[in-house]
């Protein structure tokens, strides 16, 4: 089998109003403009990818991962064999420095079509699956109280029984907007924090943690910004809580870092931040000769990459989600679906599909009314 084209599809599928997510980074992500990915081959099969590209999440967007797949990636691909994965990783990756949800998508592709040319799901290529089900959470905007309190009294409702709350947008505010969800939602769901870094220092982080603690709260992810291992690990020292790293980890050199400097509890892996299901495979690996856990974290992916991460999941011991439940719950925020038969999501718990390959398939109509 060899690659002849890869074809790229900018969407841009709405967020339901309701959940929108609010969160430290700024702004709210109310509007995903990703990229799907569509390597062709000679054999005729399809190989399916995702961009899930925020620009404030990494500099990436719906233009820049086209102009940089074509002009890249495309021809460097084109007459190779597509289930030389970790050859193409080395080879052909590189090309591109940086932009790992942009190679991502390429590389999850890979995986597509490797399973496909096998007859074999993902998660069976990865080792087999060790869980049939995948626990997830629920991801709560950093709304006002009252906004914040309806959603997670939907969450509940639809059956999850652990959220996170976003913080890091003034710890008053923090504060009152978690008391308020914990009052809604009891004491039985497992509540955790997001601050995306938005608590600008070991200080402020550790002052809002102390003020956190009474409502039972399970982890914090992301106490301050990225890129100061040692300030997380100071963090860590003092909260008493499991830390989670999210923006702090893109790559297994982060993992390192991370590990060395004592600074996290947990690290938060997304295939898109690690450039790939096989890189993302190599952090969890670290993870456990670490005696760190790890979950999977998410961006709002659509359909394709929540496959990508639910394959990872079902086959990796590094990954925990009973004690951390991963955030694999992107599509359930669209107003739309763009597979035609969606994951199963509901309920707390992600179920991939059987199918060879990733298993999902995109419905064409759909395709075609969120493509811009
Ligand atoms: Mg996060």
């Amino acid at each position: 089998m060899k690659i002849t084209s890869i074809e790229t599809i900018p969407v841009l599928v709405p967020i339901r109003r309701d959940l929108a997510i609010r969160s430290a980074l700024g702004g709210v992500h109310d509007r995903s403009p990703f990229l799907l990915v569509k390597v062709q081959t000679d054999a005729g099969l399809v190989g399916l990818g995702e961009v899930s590209c925020t620009p404030r999440w990494s500099g990436e967007d719906q233009v820049s991962a086209a102009h940089f797949i074509q002009t890249y990636y495309a021809p460097a691909l084109v007459n190779r064999d597509p289930t030389r994965i970790d050859e193409i990783t080395r080879e052909v990756f590189p090309l591109v420095a940086g932009n790992t949800f942009t190679r991502a998508a390429v590389e999850m592709a890979l995986w597509d079509l490797a399973g496909k040319a096998a007859g074999r799901p993902v998660y069976e290529l990865l080792g087999g699956k060790i869980r049939d089900a995948v626990a997830t959470k629920w991801s709560i905007s950093g709304a006002a109280p009252a906004e914040a309190t309806e959603i997670a009294r939907r969450a509940k409702e639809q059956g999850f029984l652990a959220m996170k709350v976003k913080v890091g947008l003034g710890v008053d505010d923090d504060v009152a907007r978690v008391s308020a969800v914990r009052a809604a939602i009891g004491p039985e769901i497992r509540l955790g924090v997001d601050a995306n870094g938005g608590w600008s220092d070991p200080a402020t982080a550790i002052g809002a943690i102390d003020r956190l603690r009474p409502l039972d709260i399970a982890f914090v992810e992301q106490p301050v910004p990225a890129g100061d291992p040692e300030e997380m690990a100071e963090v860590r020292r003092s909260a008493g809580l499991p830390i989670l790293a999210d923006e702090s980890i893109y790559s297994l050199a982060d993992a390192r870092q991370l590990a060395r400097a004592s600074a996290c509890d947990v690290f938060s892996i997304y295939v898109g931040k690690s450039g790939g299901i096989g890189p993302a495979r190599e952090i969890a690996t670290f993870a456990r000769t670490q005696g760190i856990a790890a979950t999977i974290g998410s961006n709002l992916e659509l359909g394709v990459g929540a496959a990508a991460m639910l394959h990872l999941a079902v086959a990796h011991r590094g990954i925990d989600p009973d004690r951390y439940p991963c955030d694999i719950i992107g599509p359930l925020y669209y107003e739309d679906d763009i597979l035609a038969t969606p994951l199963s999501l509901g309920h707390g718990r992600a179920i991939p599909s059987d199918r060879p390959g990733l298993g999902v398939e995109l419905d064409e109509a759909k395709v075609q009314k969120y493509r811009v």
